[in-house]
């Protein structure tokens, strides 16, 4: 019986298996994006733009549509809507399943301070430094409460607020290579580089440049509090699919 599936989106993950479950053509797939971002990439399969309003908009849409299982595609740094989403799943009695890559690991010649929240991040930065923040256009403000630090933000869209004089923006948008950061680390002769820890492959190479030149790098740690991951990556998490499908 082909089933209709539910991917919570907003990663290259999301995308990627929407295009696998809508080219094996067994099953529908409906991807829902929270709408930040003003052109989505296409993908396959149909699209639900715009939040549920909240756990209990989820498990009436869950209802409404027929959703027989649902997948939390999201950003590992969406901290809400994988708590509700898990919870309206399960209330929905509908499995549930997380795909989430794994987040980055320290190697030799990595000069890494983990923090808790951007916050954190923020205060960990020394004085007077020139820092290159990848937290994202929506994550800025703690950064431009240091007046002494010299911001070089790197953002995908414009940020929806003018921000300081003092704060250069680089609009750019994933993947990036090794050779275009080493270059911005030298061009905007940074001093400490600040990412959250994403994790995944289009956005590593700023901590290959940063191991490569020695630079100090300030990670923010993934939220607490968070479902677990069921699957890392996509081949993974169509398996278990499969799996939970299958069952009687
Ligand atoms: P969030 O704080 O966890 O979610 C805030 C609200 O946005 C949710 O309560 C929900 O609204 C709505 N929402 C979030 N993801 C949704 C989805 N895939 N489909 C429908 N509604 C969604 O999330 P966020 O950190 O603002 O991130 C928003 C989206 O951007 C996520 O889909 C995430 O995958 C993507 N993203 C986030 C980051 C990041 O660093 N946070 C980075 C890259 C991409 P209702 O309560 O009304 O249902």
């Amino acid at each position: 019986m082909p089933a209709r599936i539910l991917i919570l989106g907003g990663t290259t993950e999301a995308r990627g298996l929407a295009d696998r479950i809508a080219e094996g053509g067994r099953h529908t797939v409906v991807t829902s994006l929270a709408g930040r971002t003003a052109d989505p990439e296409p993908r396959k399969g149909a699209v639900h733009l715009g939040g549920f309003g909240g756990e209990d908009g989820l498990r009436d849409y869950l209802a409404a549509e027929g959703v027989d299982l649902v997948v939390d595609a999201t950003h590992p740094f969406a901290a809400r809507i994988s708590v509700a989403a898990k919870s309206a799943t399960e209330a929905a009695g509908r499995p549930y399943v997380k795909l989430e890559r794994p987040g980055w690991t320290e190697t030799e010649g990595d000069r890494w301070t983990r923090v808790a929240s951007l916050a954190e991040a923020a205060d960990a930065i020394a004085p007077c430094a020139r820092a290159f923040v990848t937290v994202g256009r929506q994550e800025l403000s703690p950064f431009l409460r240091r007046t002494d630090v010299t911001v070089i933000a790197r953002t995908i869209e414009r940020p929806e607020h003018p921000l300081p004089e003092r704060v250069r923006l680089i609009l750019d948008r994933p993947p990036y290579a090794l050779e275009t950061e080493l270059a911005v680390l030298m061009r905007y002769r940074i001093d400490v580089l600040v990412t959250k820890d994403s994790g995944g492959t289009a956005t590593a190479a700023k901590l290959a440049a940063a191991r490569q030149i020695g630079l100090s790098t300030i990670v923010v740690d993934r939220p607490a509090g968070q479902p677990p991951a069921d699957a890392g990556d996509v081949e993974s998490c169509l398996a278990l699919i499969d799996r939970h499908l299958a069952a009687p």
